[in-house]
C-alpha cells in the first residue's frame, strides 16, 4: 500500500527487507556472546554498559539503542519478553519470531515461565530461579546463556555456532558441544 501510494520506494523497501532478514540477525548476537564466553573484560563490560560494548563491535542502530545484558548462572535463568507489544533486539537479533509476538507467549512467561520455558523443552535444575525481563520501547535485553559444558577448547569463532537465536531470548540453553559426554 505504501508503495502503491507513493510514499516509498520498492527498492528502500527490499533494501530495508534484505537488510533485517540477511545482514542484520542473530549471528550478530551469537559473535557478541562468544566474545563475552571468551573475554571477561568484554563480559564486564557488558553487564554494565551493553548498549556501548555492543556498539563496539559495530551492532547499533534502530531498537538497540538502550541495551541490556542479563547473564545466565546456576542460580538464575533469564527469559525476555514485550508484554506490551513484541520490543525486541533488532541489532542483535534481527526480526522477532512469531511466537515472540504471540499472545501466549506475552501473557504467559510472565504467569509461569517455567512451564512456558519445558514447552520449548528446558528443564531447570531445582536451584535455578527465573528472572522474566519485560522490555519497552526504550530497553532491549540480551541474554548471555551459560557457556555449555566441555567447551574450553573451541575458539570464539566456534563458539559462536553454539549461540542459538532462542538462547539470547531465554527460551533455549546455549547448544551443547557435539559428541561429548558430560
Ligand atoms: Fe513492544
Amino acid at each position: 500500500m505504501l508503495t502503491e501510494k507513493g510514499y516509498i520506494e520498492e527498492q528502500t523497501l527490499n533494501e530495508l527487507i534484505d537488510t533485517y532478514e540477511n545482514k542484520i540477525g542473530p549471528r550478530n548476537g551469537a559473535q557478541v556472546i562468544a566474545k563475552a564466553w571468551v573475554d571477561p573484560e568484554f563480559k564486564k563490560w557488558l553487564l554494565k554498559d551493553a548498549t556501548a560494548a555492543i556498539a563496539s563491535m559495530d551492532f547499533e542502530g534502530r531498537q538497540g539503542e538502550h541495551m541490556v545484558a542479563v547473564e545466565n548462572t546456576p542460580d538464575v535463568h533469564n527469559m525476555v519478553v514485550c508484554t506490551l507489544c513484541s520490543c525486541y533486539p533488532w541489532p542483535v537479533l534481527g526480526l522477532p519470531p512469531t511466537w515472540y509476538k504471540s499472545a501466549p507467549y506475552r501473557s504467559r512467561v510472565v504467569i509461569d515461565p517455567a512451564s512456558v520455558l519445558a514447552e520449548f523443552g528446558v528443564q531447570l535444575p531445582e536451584q535455578t530461579r527465573i528472572s522474566v525481563w519485560d522490555s519497552t520501547a526504550e530497553v532491549r535485553y540480551l541474554v548471555i546463556p551459560m557457556r555449555p559444558e566441555n567447551s574450553d577448547h573451541l575458539s570464539a569463532n566456534e563458539l559462536q555456532e553454539l549461540v542459538n537465536r532462542n538462547s539470547m531470548i531465554g527460551t533455549a540453553l546455549a547448544t551443547p558441544v557435539n559428541g561429548v559426554s558430560t
